[in-house]
């Protein structure tokens, strides 16, 4: 323990290795909005402990998983940024302190007066007692943006380290002239004491990306070894990355119909697609990176469906929401036209945009390939159906623990259900739906092979391709399902419980738009979407009742 937060909450600081401390991993200093920060630094203590090998000797760590307990406490939404004073603590440090400040573009608190707030005062007093020499802070809700101590020009240190950290981790160095109003941060400070400060933004607000980050404590580690007592390694120049927008920042709706040269300026050529996307948003400097990303994700439909297609499309990305009737849609497909688009906001994790890509390309090769789906369940089943690999692979939610999970609580629909015209699809709306048909297309694929379900996929003619009637199958799928429900590790009825959330936020968002568009209510809609698929069912609830305290729905 090291002090107590304004709040009077315990600050909790641990140390692993022998030898004076000299390096320092802080997460939490946005409490509960950047929670995966504190489940990252315990993450690495836990290695630590375990595998204390990857310490030299004399090399000793001090973690503080968590620098602002009131904000965990006050919840995942924005007001789990602050202190109990409501103060952004990133803000609150000495070196170019303002009685105004900013959080992106949001008007934060920065304390009455620099180090007024317990937090920041005890941090910076345990740092200097124990002559910490490199201090790394976490952060996330931004995208994969490294940054040294860049304004105050006194941290040869800190860009050494930033330089170390970045190629170990992969995540892009910001340049030194970004223009944005943030004094009074930690990193500043303890680059004008001589240390070497650094914050490292993690690529989404969810996910730990262990294996870069733990290269990156690694590099971290090696780093102290290198540079020793004093003796810093020679600083590499900073030199900005092709991943900064220099462009005005996009901010008009992205359209699905209409003038689309107009409304995403920008190409790209791919071979088997043109990749279109607008200036000063993400996609604007990570086109490399999405061409890769849905190539991969383009291979794996492929080769999943068993389909080696030819012909050209159009993929579009959009950096902001999109435009009527889409503006709570994530992807969207338009075969004929042969257009793909999806959105690339920050507002999911990467392994989310490679699956929500594989769901998109799914519908647009079915619809190519195999002609139009006899019902919604076809169309959405065989699109969950192939995406979902993709996200069990990075251990979310498993899709046959899913339905499992369904089926023992009463709420699975029937397949006889879901291919009728009642089932009436809305998309997210219908999330029961939605992820039984991806169970019944993986139960059709697994009895008789993709081709004949492909050949299932346009005619519906079960008897003709399966031998047995719909009635018949829809039997076999249920009895299927009911015998998993010994394998369900999951706690089902949160499971269910959360899905019907998903559906009805979803609902009440494409309802009340114009009053909740571009709010922190759809950050908690999106953190309840990915939460809810990582299975992280804790953290699922946090955000459901973060979106009904900010849209006031009970
Ligand atoms: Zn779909």
């Amino acid at each position: 323990m090291y002090g107590q937060s304004a709040g009077g909450r315990d600050l909790v600081a641990w140390r692993v290795g022998k030898g004076p401390g000299s390096l320092a991993l802080i997460g939490g200093v946005h409490g509960g909005l950047e929670w995966n920060t504190t489940e990252l630094i315990e993450a690495l203590r836990d290695h630590l402990l375990t595998d204390p090998g990857l310490l030299s000797d004399g090399t000793s760590l001090l973690l503080i998983p968590l620098a602002n307990p009131d904000g965990a406490a006050a919840g995942v939404g924005l007001g789990g940024l602050s202190n109990a004073h409501g103060v952004d603590l990133d803000r609150n440090w000495g070196e170019r302190w303002a009685p105004t400040a900013q959080w992106g573009k949001r008007v934060v608190n920065p304390g009455a007066a620099p180090f007024s707030e317990p937090e920041a005062a005890a941090l910076r007093d345990l740092l200097m007692e124990e002559g910490i020499q490199a201090a790394v802070f976490y952060h996330s809700f931004d995208v994969r943006y490294l940054h040294g101590g860049i304004f105050s020009g006194a941290g040869p240190a800190s860009a050494s380290l930033a330089g170390a950290m970045a190629e170990a981790t992969g995540y892009p160095l910001s340049p030194p002239a970004v223009d944005y109003p943030a004094g009074g941060r930690p990193v500043e400070w303890l680059a004008t004491q001589g240390l070497a400060a650094v914050d490292i933004h993690l690529p989404d607000r969810f996910g730990l990306d262990w294996a870069a980050n733990r290269q990156g404590l690694i590099a971290l580690i090696q780093w102290e070894a290198m540079s020793g007592t004093g003796t810093l390694r020679p600083t590499p120049t900073p030199t900005p990355t092709a991943g900064i927008p220099q462009a005005p920042p996009w901010t008009a709706p992205s359209p699905l119909y209409g003038d689309l040269a107009a409304g995403y300026p920008l190409a790209a050529e791919a071979g088997r697609f043109t990749l279109h996307y607008q200036p000063g948003t993400l996609a604007d400097g990570d086109t490399d990176y999405l061409v890769t990303l849905t190539e991969r994700a383009l291979t794996h439909v492929n080769k999943t469906l068993g389909a080696s297609p030819t012909w050209h499309f159009d993929l579009y990305i959009a950096g902001t929401p999109f435009a009527y009737p889409g503006e709570t849609s994530r992807g969207y497909t338009l075969a004929y036209g042969r257009q793909v688009f999806h959105r690339y906001d920050a507002t999911g994790p990467l392994v989310e945009l490679e699956s929500g890509l594989a769901h998109e390309l799914t519908h647009l090769t079915a619809l190519n390939e195999f002609r139009p789906a006899s019902s919604a369940m076809f169309s959405e089943g065989l699109a969950v159906y192939v995406q979902w690999p993709i996200l069990e692979a990075a251990g979310w939610l498993q899709l046959d623990q899913v339905c499992a999970a369904m089926h023992s609580t009463g709420a699975l629909p029937t397949a006889l259900y879901l291919t009728s015209d009642a089932a009436g699809y809305n998309g997210y709306l219908d999330q029961d739906n939605y992820m039984a048909s991806g169970c019944f297309v993986t139960f059709l694929v697994s009895r008789w092979g993709m081709e004949k379900v492909t050949q299932l996929y346009h005619s519906a003619a079960w008897e003709a391709v399966t031998g047995l009637t719909l009635a018949e199958l829809d039997r076999l799928w249920i009895e299927e399902t009911a015998a998993q429900a010994s394998e369900i590790v999951v706690e089902a009825k949160a499971l269910v419980d959360l899905l019907e959330e998903i559906g009805n936020a979803y609902a009440y968002q494409a309802a009340h738009l114009k009053e909740i568009e571009g709010q922190p209510a759809s950050w908690a809609l999106d953190g309840l979407r990915v939460t809810w698929r990582m299975g992280r069912f804790d953290k699922a609830r946090a955000y459901t009742d973060e979106f009904y305290a900010l849209t006031a729905n009970p």
